[in-house]
């Protein structure tokens, strides 16, 4: 067995975790940080108490993470807010800068394929009087800078895109993004979540007024999540949260320091292993790929030369993704469209938004890698995989059919999925 599953406490052989972009596990480095703040004998004083030494050590602690954070993406410390994750940073950043620059304008920009975080922040601001433009992304899931250009108003006051897309895995050029966004005075803000463990991050260079962080999808814990705003951001933010006047009165409330501090540990690791991590991932990225499309009337979804490795939409024809999750599930953990809509079971937003059908969207799954996942693991999970999909089709009355029609393209750009 590796070490790294020992460590993470997980039996790789069980059940093998390709579900890295709903969750990474905590890194056995960033828990024994965490651990040290904890019980009577751990940093348990408010950061927020002065002078007495409780206080000022676990401020200190907040400080030093505060830093490393800051140190991931290229930011003064001071630019960062703590949050109690991704989604409380994006309800900042977008409510919070919309509300804040409303005297200059009502219209905002932002895409049809980002978390759900955003699309009901943005609807939440139409229902205050807010217009939102929400731009759709190529067939391939890319969002051009010509697009958002396009989207740009005289009123616009906010452009709101991710940098990484969570379920197909797609990078937007977010610098030329920027580049053009500055130059017309709007507040941009950027959905890094998914980018934030796989990429390498620089604000100025991203152009970005506000950057989205979340602590669980780079090896940190859930519930935390950090918000960089820059400090000569063109517009105030209003803050969401009132109460104590902490992180400069954006984010009331007392500091988690243990959270803090492992998210500030889990950064590090990030910043260190980045292309260690990178390098391994994209290895196992092309394995998985060859191994897919090994498989009959498979395809991927969006553009693969933009993709960033490690996130992977494919559909397999004449398959049910719920039915093959569930065949699966004690042996391989994937997923069909994003974690958080997965309990409501509706077609994903993002592939709608990518213009497939819904015959394609019923068949793609999600597979996510990540710093723990072995050759091995990939192995085992294809192979897998194909047994479970053609043991389905046995039982499709479709198949038959569809096997009979012939040989398909070599999907890339699903054409009889997109049709
Ligand atoms: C997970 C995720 C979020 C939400 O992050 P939380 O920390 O879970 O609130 C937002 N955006 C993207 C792209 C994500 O992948």
């Amino acid at each position: 067995m590796n070490r790294d599953h020992q460590e993470t406490g997980r039996r790789a052989e069980s059940c093998v975790y390709l579900d890295y972009a709903a969750t990474t596990p905590v890194a056995p480095q960033v828990a024994e940080a965490m651990s040290r703040c904890l019980g009577r004998e751990g940093l348990f004083g408010n950061a927020a108490s002065r002078p007495h030494r409780f206080g000022v050590e676990a401020r200190t602690a907040v400080e030093r993470a505060r830093g490393q954070v800051a140190e991931l993406i290229a930011a003064d410390p001071a630019e960062i807010v703590w949050t109690s994750g991704a989604t409380e940073s994006i309800n900042l950043a977008v409510k919070g800068a919309a509300r804040g620059a409303c005297g200059r304008g009502r219209h905002i920009v932002t895409s049809s394929m980002e978390h759900k975080a955003v699309l009901d922040s943005c609807v939440r601001l139409v229902q205050e009087g807010f217009e939102v433009t929400f731009v759709d992304p190529d067939f391939d899931g890319t969002i051009t800078p010509e697009s958002i250009e396009r989207a740009l108003r005289r009123d616009t006051i906010l452009v709101s895109l991710m940098h990484v897309n969570n379920e197909v895995g797609t990078v937007t050029d977010i610098p030329a993004v920027g580049r053009l966004v500055r130059e017309h005075g709007i507040v941009f803000h950027v959905d890094a979540s998914q980018s934030a463990a796989r990429l390498p991050l620089d604000v100025r260079q991203m152009r970005a007024d506000l950057v989205s962080l979340s602590g669980h999808k780079m090896y940190g814990p859930k519930g935390v999540g950090a918000l960089y705003a820059r400090s000569s951001c063109p517009s105030p933010l209003e803050p969401q949260m009132h109460g104590g006047d902490q992180e400069q009165g954006l984010r009331s409330g007392t500091l988690a320091t243990h959270q803090a501090v492992g998210m500030g540990k889990a950064a590090e690791l990030a910043r260190e292993r980045l292309d260690k991590d990178a390098e391994a991932t994209a290895a196992l990225d092309r394995r998985l790929r060859d191994l897919l499309e090994e498989i009959p009337r498979s395809f991927l979804n969006g553009n693969q030369r933009i993709r960033v490795p490690g996130i992977l939409s494919a559909g397999f024809a004449c398959i049910d993704s719920e039915a093959l999750l569930m065949a699966l599930r004690d042996e391989v953990a994937i997923s069909s469209g994003s974690a958080c809509t997965s309990d409501r079971v509706e077609p994903s937003h993002v592939l709608n938004a990518l213009r497939l059908s819904e015959k394609a969207i019923a068949c793609s799954v999600r597979f996510s890698l990540g710093r723990y996942t072995t050759a091995d693991e990939v192995g085992f999970a294809a192979t897998r995989l194909s047994e479970t999909i053609a043991d389905l089709r046995q039982l499709s009355p479709g198949w038959a059919e569809e096997a009979m029609s012939g040989p398909q393209p070599r999907a890339q750009e699903p054409r009889w999925a997109t049709a």
